[in-house]
């Protein structure tokens, strides 16, 4: 029976369109990597998935100073990355497709975890205000271990040390805001642009083609303006990204059809105040093992944080699932 706080399943991944509801733009993964990354190629094509490679042709644009922008040519590059045709959120579907409806509950947030002589008892808070409680053998649990120890009360209590690890492991990604502005056709590729910048000037920092094969053009960017300067200028944000894209990429991006903004460290059900500071690694808190004493049998961590090899990833959330229904069923 699988427990999800939010109303919409897939967590991280979000896939939207224009209007906001479900469409084909990322805002939170975009990318895998088939040559170092073996689960996702292989669910892609065990769910009949279609995929395709990042766009990269063209020349890339960096910005140093707001007055100094320059064109680097090269040649296309290619560092294998690939993308799911509908956004990352069709993975999410195709997976749900196989699941009966009535072991999936939206809108259950667990509140409290409570050990009992058959397994884990849990409290649940629904959508609509009523609480209930459900018994289980065995938890596993995917929210990022920080939030877990943070919002989620123990009976008996963690380990002070066990809660501090947790605590201490960075939400991959969660301090983040994405930005998407979609036009009506990739025009920065008439002059000979990838789509790709950098800037040190902001407030984007990291821009890519997020065009699909069906023709639906856009720019996705992740925005540098600190975290805690982030709160409450959403607006001021998408203005000066826009300002930031014409600069970059001519007056044509000045007018998107829409702009859309994912700011990650907002979501309650991501991120915690921790999540505030830059990341400086990828998380590899390898944390399938289960924690000491009365917990131990009870309760396992099933999130990318706790993959032993590509934690931060979806590679990451798919391995650390594998290690923890291996564990549940042994
Ligand atoms: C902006 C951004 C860009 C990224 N780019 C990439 C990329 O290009 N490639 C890549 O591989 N990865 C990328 N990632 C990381 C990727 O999104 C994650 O590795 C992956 O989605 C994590 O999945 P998960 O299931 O471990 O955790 P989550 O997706 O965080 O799932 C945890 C779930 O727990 C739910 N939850 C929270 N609290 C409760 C509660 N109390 N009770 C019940 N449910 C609860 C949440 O709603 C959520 O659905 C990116 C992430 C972000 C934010």
């Amino acid at each position: 029976m699988v427990q999800e706080a939010s109303p919409r399943i897939g967590g991280r991944i979000l896939s939207l369109g224009p209007d906001g509801g479900r469409g084909p733009f990322d805002m939170g993964p975009s990318w895998y990597w088939p040559a170092f990354q073996p689960r996702m190629p292989e669910l892609v094509r065990e769910l009949g998935i279609r995929a395709f490679p990042q766009a990269g042709a063209g020349a890339l644009v960096w910005e140093e100073t707001p007055a100094e922008c320059t064109v680097f040519e090269r040649g296309a590059p290619d560092d294998g990355s690939m993308r799911i045709d509908g956004g990352a959120a069709a993975l999410v579907e195709a997976l749900l497709a196989d699941v009966p409806p009535e072991r999936v509950m939206t809108g259950h947030r667990i509140t409290d975890l409570r050990c009992t002589p058959g397994g884990v008892s849990m409290e649940v808070a629904c959508a609509d205000g009523a609480t209930t409680t459900l018994d289980a053998r065995v938890a596993i649990c995917t929210l990022p271990p920080r939030l877990l120890a943070r919002s989620v009360g123990f009976d008996p209590p963690l380990p002070e040390s066990v809660r501090a690890d947790w605590i201490g492991v960075p939400t991959w990604m969660a301090g983040t805001a994405k930005f998407v502005a979609v036009y009506e056709r990739p025009f920065w590729r008439d002059a000979g642009l990838s789509g790709e910048g950098r800037s040190r000037v902001g407030p984007l920092v990291e821009i890519h083609d997020a065009s699909d094969p069906h023709g639906r053009a856009a720019l996705t960017a992740f925005v540098g303006t600190p975290a805690h300067a982030r709160s409450g200028a959403d607006q001021q944000l998408r203005d000066a990204a826009v300002a930031q894209l014409a600069r970059l990429f001519g007056d044509d991006a000045a007018h998107p059809v829409a702009c859309l903004l994912k700011d990650w460290v907002a979501d309650p059900l991501v991120a915690t105040d921790d999540d505030m500071q830059p990341l400086r690694a990828h998380p590899s808190y390898g944390g399938e093992a289960p924690p000491p004493g009365e917990w131990a049998e009870r309760l396992l961590l099933g999130g990318t944080e706790s993959a032993r090899t590509h934690g931060g990833y979806m590679e990451g959330a798919l391995e650390a699932a594998e290690a923890a229904v291996a564990a549940a069923l042994a």
